[in-house]
């Protein structure tokens, strides 16, 4: 019989994210959490291998439910060789689940989706080598043509359909804009199918919104970023967000894409449960400052920021650039909440794992340290830097090992 993984990780910080323990213990048992306490009150199986993580903190692994790419390859390669090189980026940066997104770059036809999705079927199925991938995130194609995005279209249920049935039902979560015409029927339909309903690339109203919530849209996407601001007459669809329960907002928290103030202000909002840290990372991240030509425009790499501009470059930059996703990685994300915008870290780790856990309804297994649950772990230094990650027990990254 094949002997049992059996390792501890002991002497750091754990967040479990419920309790912390200054000085802490995890025992891992094959690719399950076998017990997580303050140091001295675990029993450390015999011959049990011991890592020593004494000024680090151990968190359950991130979530990532937004990630088009990263180190310089897209998802929308559609193929499982690229989503699991991708796979390998997010394990990187402590992330061991993960939605690869659609939707990214200007185009998207139907047949590049299909084909992601698919991609995405098989790499379920048969596992990566980096974060396991959870299922598929469609950002569009069914946005509000005034918003940027991809090539926007009307709702299609049976396009919808198609890819569901092809790719084993990989779609899990799908943004869309609900005021565009057929969009409250196609969200009855995919929230009926479990699917999360997401609103993102949109101009809805206050009213809009609150018609596709009566349906089953319960989460956002990148909050504040191409959606209709606040005004004290016309609330427009944030003012919806922030004040309705049953909608968890997404955040792409790294300083470009929102101001730590309105961070804030969505916190005093929404508390720490009904919101997700994501990335919108896509295969820019990661890569080396400087200009890249692709999608028919010119991706500017510079600092951490991944901005698209059109033809005209001015003194190397255009200021006024759209985003075009973030340059800073999940840990990174995770640094900016706890030094920029002022969260604990143990809250921190709610909005960058456990919360998202909750929202794909894995919380049973992954988003937080307990025994029984999957040993999905990130361990940090006290620069945020990755050190470790564990995917169901198994190192998936090692900081200096390639
Ligand atoms: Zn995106």
């Amino acid at each position: 019989m094949k002997q049992k993984n059996v390792f501890v990780l002991e002497k750091g910080k754990v967040v479990t994210p419920f309790q912390v323990f200054e000085k802490g213990t995890i025992v891992v048992e094959g690719e399950r959490i076998a017990a997580v306490g303050a140091a001295g009150a675990v029993d450390i199986p015999r011959g049990a291998e011991k890592a020593d993580i004494s000024g680090m903190v151990a968190t359950p692994g991130f979530f990532d439910l937004h990630c088009h790419g990263g180190g310089g390859r897209g998802i929308m390669d559609g193929t499982y060789e690229a989503m699991n090189e991708v796979s390998k980026f997010c394990a990187k940066n402590g992330v061991t689940s993960f939605l690869p997104g659609t939707g990214y770059g200007e185009k998207c036809p139907h047949e590049k989706i299909l084909a992601t999705a698919i991609a995405a079927g098989k790499a379920i199925k048969k596992g990566t080598d980096g974060s396991e991938v959870l299922g598929v995130f469609m950002e569009g194609p069914y946005m509000n043509p005034k918003k940027t995005g991809g090539d926007e279209r009307p709702p299609s249920i049976s396009e919808f359909d198609e890819i569901m049935d092809k790719s084993d039902e990989a779609v899990r979560v799908i943004a869309l804009a609900p005021e565009v015409p057929g969009a409250i029927e196609f969200i009855k339909h995919v929230t009926g199918l479990g699917v999360v309903a997401s609103i993102g690339h949109s101009d809805a109203t206050y009213d809009d919104l609150l018609k596709a919530i009566d349906v089953g849209l319960s989460y956002t996407c990148h909050t504040f970023n191409e959606m209709l601001p606040i005004h004290h007459r016309f609330p427009g669809a944030i003012a919806g967000v922030l004040t309705r329960d049953e909608i968890t907002a997404e955040i792409i928290a790294d300083g470009v894409h929102v101001h730590p103030v309105v961070i804030r202000l969505m916190l005093r909002c929404k508390g720490t449960d009904k919101v997700v840290m994501s990335t919108d990372n896509s295969e820019f991240t990661g890569m080396p400052d400087g200009t890249y030509d692709k999608y028919g425009s010119k991706i500017v790499v510079r600092e951490g920021t991944v901005k698209k501009t059109k033809e005209r470059v001015i003194g190397g930059i255009k200021e006024d650039a759209t985003i075009a996703g973030s340059g800073m990685t999940l840990n990174q994300h995770v640094k900016y909440m706890v030094q920029n915008v002022g969260v604990p870290l143990r809250e921190v780790v709610k909005m960058a794992s456990t919360n998202a856990s909750r929202l794909l309804r894995t919380g049973n297994l992954k988003g937080s340290l307990e025994p029984g649950k999957l040993a999905d772990i990130a361990v940090l230094d006290d620069d945020f830097n990755v050190m470790m990650t564990f995917v169901r027990g198994r190192i998936r990254h090692k900081r200096g090992s390639a």
